[in-house]
């Protein structure tokens, strides 16, 4: 997709999203030199699902204004410090054993990281996350995680659901994180960040609708 066209998804994206819905642009599978153009158009949040991908990015564009890179995808265990040196948030904390691992690392290397724990809403046998009722037991463990600054959740909505569905899997997300005090919302990607946004996602994660299809 040619620089123009980035320019043009960005700007329409930027007139849709209502100001508290911050947009993470999804740069994975892009090389580096997409990214330059979109921090030339103003962008600075990069969402990034692998840590070796990201890191040869960050190599590349080290000539940059410091970046801020969110990692999206499945944390292994044997990469969480490799992870906490390369990204200030991280939307995929899906269980209680990575959390602690975390914290004990984040304190090792004095990180204090911004995090999502990740839910799981409805059954969807690819996708890890806590389940609501474990998120809610587990809650008085995680929520004194220090120095990891807890600061919201993240959802994916499986595939194969109808907006009005997604839309009401993004009010529960929103409506479990009031009941936990944690004021942001990770929620939304290219084809569901419509329904997201209404149901108050404050970071939209979107990857493909604006850089077109990954390499
Ligand atoms: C890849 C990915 C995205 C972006 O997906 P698009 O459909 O390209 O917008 C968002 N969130 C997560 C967790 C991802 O892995």
């Amino acid at each position: 997709m040619p620089a123009d066209a980035l320019a043009q998804r960005l700007k329409a994206l930027q007139g849709q999203l209502p100001p508290q819905a911050r947009l993470l642009a999804v740069s994975k599978g892009q090389p580096a030199v997409r990214l330059r153009e979109a921090v030339a158009l103003g962008l600075r949040s990069f969402g990034e699902s692998r840590l070796q991908e990201a890191q040869a990015k960050q190599v590349e564009l080290a000539d940059l204004e410091p970046l801020d890179w969110h990692f999206i995808g499945r944390l292994q265990a044997n990469k969480a410090r490799g992870v906490l040196r390369h990204f200030g948030t991280i939307h995929s904390v899906d269980g209680l054993a990575l959390a602690e691992r975390l914290q004990r690392i984040a304190a090792e290397e004095q990180l204090s990281p911004r995090l999502f724990f990740q839910v799981k809403l409805r059954s969807d046998p690819g996708k890890t996350g806590f389940e609501p009722g474990e998120l809610e037991r587990l809650w008085p463990r995680l929520r004194a995680l220090e120095p990891l600054v807890p600061v919201g959740l993240m959802t994916i909505a499986p595939l194969g659901l109808e907006a009005d569905q997604r839309f009401r899997l993004f009010q529960d997300c929103a409506a479990l994180a009031a009941t936990l005090g944690l004021g942001e919302l990770s929620m939304g990607m290219s084809n569901d960040w419509p329904e997201a946004v209404r149901a108050g996602s404050t970071w939209v994660r979107i990857g493909s609708a604006l850089f077109g299809a990954r390499t």
